[in-house]
This record gives structure tokens, C-alpha cells and sequence, in this order.
């Protein structure tokens, strides 16, 4: 047996918690992996996801070759690079040339490295013209982005995984941080046993296993948490546990919101979470009386039809208390995918622009414009993630190209989802894995590197950046993410701007990187001090970090100045908003829908090892006790679940962790695993105001028994 010889130092591929690896290979296959005990994200620590990594190798579930059709009834067939990129630049300058810039559109991915990322964006905005590129981040952080951006002015989390051990208080909100983060879940952990007095608050409408830190739970009704973090406010106030000096030196719009929150009382609150006077009350107290107080929050808050306003609401309590830019304090939002922060970095959500810039601030474009030599970015506004498929569903949109990414799986109300995947004129697909539900649709299939096999850089949920080396080269002809956009982008150039030099001539990720981090200097995210020989002489380091500085910036605010034009921080008085689809009596259960501890998204990767499955074999619906009771059920049984958009078959099993009235669904499995299309059938399209994240995990919705021949 061939043994490992070299060890590369990389990251994990998975979460946001970002953390260090160490790849054991041989120069041509990954035999292990290994917690990088250097890297200030895990201190060598790896959870099952993470620490199965070199399992994931199994070259019948990648994409190794180009492959076209060049008819929708046809199947693909193999082709090599130049023709399948050729053909790609001739259809995208065809349909530009025939329907304008925005018939075309990106759909991408935070796991994406940053320089593959910042290649899109180039490729979108520089040389098509549109802003109609958006990126699975969309479903994932965007309310996060708009929460901070409303709130403290720009979209930067103020902490460090460090103030999650020192901290006296944690709030963890929506976040099942023991299955999602776990890395940083143990470090929490080891926290608690070390200082037993840290008290941990828990809001989830579940008893997740997060529940076992906890020294009190709040089992909210689902979608109620501005509501609550109003009536923990009226409690702060109420009992003059609110820090008067820092609102006044630091923040404004406090008088708006305290009268907001007048009508928020505890009785009220109480009734609309669905919990007690008494844990709400301990909760307010909790919070105004620690001496540091720190927030941390996932999905449960984001993907929400109000998640904006929950985001802020959240973090009003903070600024009430003066309780950021100190050690142990602060909001701290978890990001989910590995690389979510660098896409938000380089600008690659519809409305953003390279270092934080808005695509719809005229003098924002016209200095990235500068800088990148060309005479204008586009003006008219990019469709999110829903708009797009949307758009490509009726037929606007003609041209789609998606990377790394499975929307046939994770978009909401999938069944129209498929439809516009299916009636598409054309669709690439730009993937490490060729069995993803979204390649079924490609008429273009472009085989990408993956994990151990790819150059480039990530920013982490702390704002740490890391270098992500390569270890083995990629299987086949599968190609990097950066080198497959500028290849196809140089001969699309030859097409729109002939004759006139490249906007893409990058031999490496390392030249990306020093385009792109120029684009940040003297932003709020100034990176300009980093480069990859940079970050392999210091190791990660956490942005801000403009060029000169020696090392990176544990902690924003801490002068108490914000980046808001007056410098002050502000409140935010959203009132509550309850959920999109209420409970009646066709839909009497609200669906909720999330992650497991051992499967990453639509299980392309962790889907190969047989090793994962342990934990939960197969996607079963988790109802309350007395619900299978009410409908003469019992566990294992086959029930079809049904919602206003679309029905699933599959086990019900009793779990006394889902309030009655709820019930709760992996979201990992697709079309592969389950009859008929996967969760997401069943979640609906309807999207927060401002950041346009869809609700995916609030559906009305009910069981029924399926009666087996
Ligand atoms: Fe990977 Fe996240 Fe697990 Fe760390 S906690 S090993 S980043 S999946």
C-alpha cells in the first residue's frame, strides 16, 4: 500500500469555522488528514466531517472530463477544453449580442475560493456588463450582511472565535452550533468546564443538542425572535440594565426604538414566543447583569422572511448594553459555508462589489471601474438568488452559468426550480462532482478541482484569512475554478472587446489575490497587507490588515467609533413581523429545516463516505409524540409530507426534541435519496424585504399515512 510522504498545510472545506489541515499525501493521492494544531481556528481539533476529508477521493462520483450536448434530448458527451469553452464564449456572446448583458447570468458559491470568486465577478460586471451574479451565500448570510450594514455600518463581525471562551454571557440564536460549527462548539465546551459560571442561553424552537451547554433554553416559536429580543430589551430598560453612557457617546435612534419596544412587554412577548414570563425575564437577566455578554447566531435568524430585522434587533442589545468592541463581547454571526466571508469580501452577492462596495453607489462603480480599465460597470440592479431563477424560469434570463454549487437541491419551491433548469437554452455547470441533482441540467459540464486540489485563500466566520494550498494534482482533466473562469473569459473577450488587451492575463491565484486586494484599501475590510507569501511567513491573519501592518485585527469598535457617516452605531426599530405562512388547518405543522452533524448540504462530498451515515442513516421527519398520536402514526412508518408547493414520502420517527405543532427535516437529502425531488419541495420562495434571503425554515405543512399495498 502506498504510504503518505508529505504533509500540506490547507483548511477544511466544509464550514465557516475555517478550520487548519494537514493533507498527508504521496505528491499524487490524499491518504489522510490531520488537525492543523498551528491554525487559530482549531488548534488541531477536527470534527467527523472534517476529519473524513481523505475518504472523500472517490473518483466515480467526479466530474473528469468536459462534457456537451448540443440538444436537449441528446445526453453529453465528452469534449476537450478548448471546444467546450469555445462553444461556451460563442453561445454567451451570441445571446448577449441578440438580448443584452443581463440575458446571461453567474450563480456561485461560497465555497469558492476568494480568487476564484473574484474572477467571476471580473468576468460578470468588467466584461459581460450585468450585475446578474449572485451566489448560494444568498441563502445563507445575506440578512447577516444587512444586519450589520443597517446597524453598525458595514459588513464586518466584530469578534474573534477567542471572545467565545472568554466570554461571561453567550446567546447562541438559531444556530445549532454542536452540529454546524462543532469545531467551535467544542471550544465552547471546554470553556464551560473550565469556568462553569459561563451562562449559555440557547433560543431554538428544537431542544438541539446545542441544548446540552445550555443553561437555559428558550424553545421560541419559530420566526418569533424579534419579538423576543424586543422584550428582552423592555426588560433591560425596565430594570436599568442598559449601558446610558454608550448609547449616548456611541450609537443613535435610541428614542425610536425605546418606544418601539414600550408595547413589547413580558406578557406580551411570552405569548407571541410561546414561552414563559419567567425564562424571559432570566434571559434579560442574564444579559444585563453579565460583564460580558457575546451573541452568536446562524440560520435560524438569516433565512428568514424577516431575518434583516432580526439580525438588528439582535444586535440592538448589544449596543443597549455596550456590550461590543471588548473581550468576550459582541454579535457574532456564524458564517455556514467555508469561504461565505470572501464572497461577501470580493463582492459576489448581485448588489455588492468588490471591498465592500455597493453595485448600486454610482461612485463605487466607477472606482472599481477605474481600477480595472474599462469605462463602466453596470447600473441596472442583478437579480438574488430567487430573482434569478426566477428570471431564468420565464425566460429572461438564457444563458446560465452555475459553479460549485447544487440549486437544483438548496433553492426553495425546487419543483420550479428544475423547471427553469429544464427549460434553459443554456446551462453550464462548473463541478467537482458530477452527481449533483443541478449536472443532470448541464448542457456544458466543466470538471473542477476540489479539495487538497486547489490554490487560493479563504476568510473565515472571525474574519480570518487562510491560505488554501494545493496538495495532489486534480483527477483527470478537472481544471481550478480561477483558471477555468479566465480561460473561458479571454475567449469571450475575443468575441465583445477584440483586439484590445485581456482584463484576465492572471497566471496564478497569488496575481488574482494582488489585483483584487488593492480594491480594499482604506476600506472597513482593508486586506491590502496580505498576499499568500505574506499569510505563509504569519500564518492566518483576521482583516483589517492594510498593507504595513504586522499582524491582523482580533476585534472591531473597540474606540467605540463605527463606520456609519456620523460615526455612531444605530438602532434598529423593526417591529415584529411574523412569519410568511401562518398555521391553518391544511398545513397544521410548521416545517422547520436544517442541518445534521455528520452531512455537509446536498451531500455531493459527504454523501461518499459510508462512515457518515452512522450518525443518521437516512432523512426521516421528526414530529412531536402527541403528533403521531393525533394521526394514529408510529416511528418508521411512511407518511407523505406534504406543503402548499410540492409532497415527499418518507419515515416518520418520534422526537420528543420538536415542540408539538412543529415538525423538523434534514435538509441534506435531494432527488438521489428521497421519492420525488428532496427537502427543498417543500420550503417556499418568499424572501426578506432588504437582504432577499428566502424563509426555508418556516413552511406550513402536514403528514398524512401512506397505506402500502
Ligand atoms: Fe471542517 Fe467545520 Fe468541522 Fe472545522 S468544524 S473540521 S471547518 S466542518
Amino acid at each position: 500500500m502506498t504510504r503518505a510522504t508529505e504533509t500540506t498545510a490547507s483548511t477544511c472545506c466544509y464550514c465557516g469555522v475555517g478550520c487548519g489541515v494537514l493533507i498527508e499525501h504521496d505528491g499524487a493521492t490524499i491518504h489522510g488528514v490531520a488537525g492543523d494544531p498551528n491554525h487559530p481556528a482549531n488548534y488541531g481539533r477536527l470534527c467527523s466531517k472534517g476529519s473524513t476529508l481523505h475518504l472523500t477521493g472517490d473518483l466515480a462520483a467526479r466530474a473528469l472530463y468536459p462534457e456537451l450536448r448540443l440538444g436537449k434530448a441528446l445526453a453529453r458527451a465528452r469534449t476537450d477544453w478548448d471546444s467546450a469553452l469555445d462553444h461556451a464564449a460563442a453561445v454567451f456572446a451570441e445571446t448577449i449580442r441578440e438580448h443584452g448583458p443581463d440575458s446571461v447570468a453567474f450563480y456561485i458559491s461560497g465555497q469558492l475560493l476568494t480568487e476564484d470568486y473574484y474572477a467571476f465577478n471580473k468576468l460578470a460586471r468588467a466584461l459581460v456588463g450585468t450585475n446578474n451574479i449572485d451566489s448560494n451565500s444568498r441563502l445563507c448570510m445575506s440578512s447577516a450582511v444587512v444586519g450589520y450594514k443597517r446597524s453598525l455600518g458595514a459588513d464586518a463581525p466584530p469578534c474573534s472565535y477567542e471572545d467565545i471562551e472568554q466570554s461571561d454571557c453567550l446567546l447562541i440564536a438559531g444556530s445549532n452550533m454542536a452540529y454546524a460549527h462543532p469545531v467551535l462548539f467544542r471550544r465552547l465546551e471546554a470553556a464551560k468546564a473550565q469556568r462553569p459560571e459561563i451562562k449559555i442561553i440557547v433560543v431554538d424552537p428544537r431542544r438541539i443538542d446545542t441544548c446540552e451547554l445550555a443553561d437555559l433554553h428558550l424553545a421560541i416559536l419559530p420566526g418569533t425572535d424579534v419579538a423576543l429580543c424586543h422584550g428582552i430589551l423592555h426588560i433591560l430598560l425596565w430594570e436599568g440594565w442598559i449601558d446610558r453612557a454608550f448609547i449616548d457617546t456611541h450609537t443613535e435612534g435610541f428614542d425610536a426604538l425605546k418606544a418601539l419596544v414600550r408595547d413589547y412587554t413580558p406578557a406580551a412577548v411570552a405569548d407571541i414566543c410561546g414561552i414563559s414570563v419567567e425564562n424571559l425575564q432570566s434571559c434579560a437577566e442574564l444579559i444585563g447583569k453579565a460583564p460580558s455578554f457575546l451573541s452568536l447566531w446562524c440560520m435560524g435568524l438569516n433565512q428568514s422572511s424577516s431575518g434583516s430585522a432580526k439580525n438588528s434587533a439582535l444586535i440592538n442589545l448589544h449596543l443597549a448594553t455596550g456590550q461590543i468592541g471588548k473581550v468576550g463581547a459582541g454579535p457574532f454571526s456564524l458564517t455556514g459555508q467555508p469561504n461565505a466571508m470572501g464572497g461577501r469580501e470580493t463582492g459576489s452577492l448581485a448588489n455588492l462589489l468588490p471591498g465592500h462596495r455597493e453595485a448600486g453607489n454610482a461612485e463605487h462603480r466607477a472606482e472599481v471601474a477605474a481600477y480595472w480599465g474599462v469605462d463602466a460597470l453596470p447600473e441596472a440592479p442583478g437579480l438574488s438568488a430567487v430573482e434569478l431563477f426566477e428570471a431564468v424560469r420565464t425566460g429572461k434570463v438564457k444563458a446560465l452559468w452555475i459553479a460549485c454549487t447544487n440549486p437544483a437541491q438548496s433553492m426553495p419551491d425546487q419543483s420550479k426550480i428544475h423547471e427553469a433548469l429544464a427549460t434553459c437554452p443554456f446551462v453550464v455547470v462548473q463541478e467537482a462532482y458530477a452527481t449533483t441533482e443541478t449536472c443532470r441540467y448541464a448542457d456544458l459540464l466543466l470538471p473542477a478541482a476540489g479539495w487538497g486540489e486547489k490554490e487560493g485563500s479563504v476568510t473565515n466566520s472571525e474574519r480570518r484569512v487562510s491560505h488554501v494550498r494545493r496538495a495532489v494534482p486534480a483527477p483527470a482533466e478537472a481544471r481550478a475554478d480561477w483558471a477555468i473562469v479566465c480561460d473561458f473569459a479571454r475567449r469571450l473577450e475575443q468575441h465583445l472587446r477584440p483586439g484590445r488587451s485581456s482584463l484576465f492575463a492572471f497566471a496564478s491565484p497569488a496575481a488574482l489575490f494582488d489585483e483584487y486586494k488593492v480594491l480594499t484599501a482604506g476600506r472597513d475590510l482593508d486586506l491590502s497587507g496580505l498576499s499568500h507569501a505574506l499569510l505563509d511567513d504569519l500564518g492566518p491573519q483576521q482583516w483589517p490588515f492594510p498593507a504595513g501592518a504586522s499582524a491582523g485585527t482580533p476585534r472591531l469598535y473597540g474606540d467605540g467609533v463605527f463606520p456609519t457617516a456620523s460615526g455612531r452605531a444605530r438602532f434598529v426599530a423593526d417591529a415584529y413581523r411574523a412569519p410568511q405562512e401562518k398555521r391553518e388547518a391544511r398545513y397544521p405543522l410548521t416545517l422547520n429545516t436544517g442541518r445534521l452533524r455528520d452531512q455537509w448540504h446536498g451531500m455531493s462530498r459527504t454523501g461518499t463516505v459510508a462512515r457518515l451515515f452512522g450518525h443518521v442513516e437516512e432523512a426521516m421527519l421528526s414530529l412531536h409524540p402527541d403528533e403521531l398520536r393525533r394521526r394514529r402514526l408510529a416511528s418508521g412508518e411512511l407518511v407523505r409530507l406534504r406543503s402548499r408547493r410540492g409532497a415527499l414520502i418518507l419515515p416518520v420517527q418520534a422526537d420528543e426534541s420538536v415542540r408539538p405543532g412543529q415538525a423538523f427535516l434534514p435538509m441534506h437529502w435531494g432527488d438521489r435519496f428521497l421519492k420525488g425531488l428532496g427537502t427543498n419541495v417543500l420550503t417556499l420562495p418568499a424572501c426578506d424585504p432588504l437582504s432577499k434571503q428566502p424563509e426555508l425554515k418556516h413552511a406550513g405543512a402536514e403528514v398524512e399515512k401512506v397505506e402500502l399495498p
